[in-house]
């Protein structure tokens, strides 16, 4: 599929420019295991890049201006690269320029490319295309003009780039895009950006996005609002337990007994979060063990605590981790993302996932009448050059 891909990017540049590209750079989108909501709470994330990439084809053409052609859309823009860069109301341009910006904010000498870029990663499920698109660009700038930036500063630097276009994100996305590995996940600890990979063989299983195809609005506003009350009870926890600080060092017996100091909410949110962190732990040993069923077992109870206790789920995902969790055949399900819509992530039992598949899809679409979209999808390597 992604050879494919290749091709077809290669041949719009040769189209356009006239020439065969100097660089071609592939830069993955990515899922989470397990891990969800802790990032910006001290926890880890266990998140891995996947088969699903952008193909960038790139040369240096020798002018201060680059031009850039998003193929999928067609549409294509061009900049001044020794100019001031500014947001501008075209979304898409603005990952680019905000990765231009990065660059020559950080004292970098840039002159103008060509590129071209293709992507079969869906946009806005989740699955972090937006990552992709800062990364593989940030990529092919370092590969082209030899600027030496390390892979970890690719990340952090994409990050900045998303941050400049308005999205307040953590670094999981642009760090598992990046520094991903064939079949590893990675475990990332968010307070201190350490970082272990850890075999992902999930033997029997195969990994099944579900994507509800519903981005309910609440997003935004109940992701500040989580964070403030996160806040607020890792600030209660503290000032009854000094040796405390953060909800790392917290147990839940911790939570249990500060209960009736916290509004309920507070108190569901604290305790997801609690459980949370130390499931992804648990998850590395069962993966290490090779008990594919044990990371699925807490994958299920992420998603009970993301929607009973963190509550960012919503009907449409409930559906589909409900619909597969009495099937012996689907060991693992949870909502992937900040919540709200997007995908689910599965384990689904190798040979059984047709019948799922279609059975799923019907029942999904006779009770909320909408479409679902399906996604195989295999741990593969970070943001890497690709050999002509
Ligand atoms: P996600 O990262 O989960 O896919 P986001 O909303 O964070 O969703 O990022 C999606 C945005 O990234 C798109 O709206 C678009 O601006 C940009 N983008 C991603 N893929 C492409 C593509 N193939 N072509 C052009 N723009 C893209
Ligand atoms: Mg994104």
């Amino acid at each position: 599929m992604n050879d494919l891909l290749i091709k077809k990017t290669t041949a719009s540049f040769q189209e356009l420019f006239g020439s065969t590209p100097s660089k071609i750079v592939l830069s993955p989108g990515r899922i989470n295991i397990i891990g969800e909501h802790i990032d910006y709470n001290d926890g880890y994330v266990l998140p891995a890049a996947i088969d699903k990439i952008i193909c960038f084809a790139f040369e240096k053409n020798n002018t201060n201006t680059s031009k850039i052609v998003a193929l999928d859309l067609d549409e294509e823009f061009e900049i001044d690269v020794t100019a001031k860069v500014q947001l501008t109301d075209t979304v898409w341009t603005n990952y680019i320029r905000g990765v231009i910006h990065q660059l020559t904010s950080n004292g970098f000498e840039l002159e103008g490319v060509n590129c071209v870029f293709s992507s079969n990663i869906p946009v806005g499920s989740g699955l972090s295309s937006s990552a992709a698109l800062e990364c593989g660009f940030l990529f092919g700038m370092n590969e082209l003009f030899n600027l030496n930036i390390k892979p970890i500063d690719i990340a952090l630097m994409g990050q900045k780039a998303e941050h400049w276009v308005g999205i307040n994100c953590g670094i999981m996305d642009q760090f598992s895009s990046v520094m991903g590995k064939e079949n590893k996940v990675v475990k990332i600890d968010c307070r201190t950006l350490e970082y272990e990979y850890h075999d992902a063989n999930f033997n029997d299983y195969a990994l099944i996005l579900l994507d509800s195809n519903v981005k309910h609005s609440l997003m935004t506003s109940a992701y500040n609002e989580r964070r403030q009350q996160c806040e607020e009870g890792i600030a209660i926890v503290k000032s009854h337990f000094p040796e405390i600080s953060s909800f790392r060092d917290c147990e839940e017996k911790h939570v249990l007994e500060l209960k009736d100091k916290m509004t309920e909410d507070v108190f569901k949110r604290c305790y997801f979060v609690v459980k949370e962190i130390k499931r992804v732990s648990l998850a590395c040993e069962a993966l290490d063990a090779g008990e594919i069923e044990k990371v699925g077992q807490l994958m299920f109870e992420t998603h009970e605590g993301l929607s009973k206790e963190y509550e960012v789920s919503c009907d449409e995902l409930d559906f589909l981790v409900d619909s597969v969790k009495n099937n012996p055949d689907v060991v693992g399900a949870r909502v992937m993302g900040g919540g709200f819509g997007g995908c689910t992530i599965n384990l689904i039992k190798k040979g059984t996932e047709t019948a799922i598949k279609s059975n799923l899809s019907k029942a999904y679409f006779e009770k909320f009448g909408i479409e679902l979209k399906i996604y195989d999808v295999k741990i593969g390597n970070g943001t890497s050059l690709h050999t002509i």
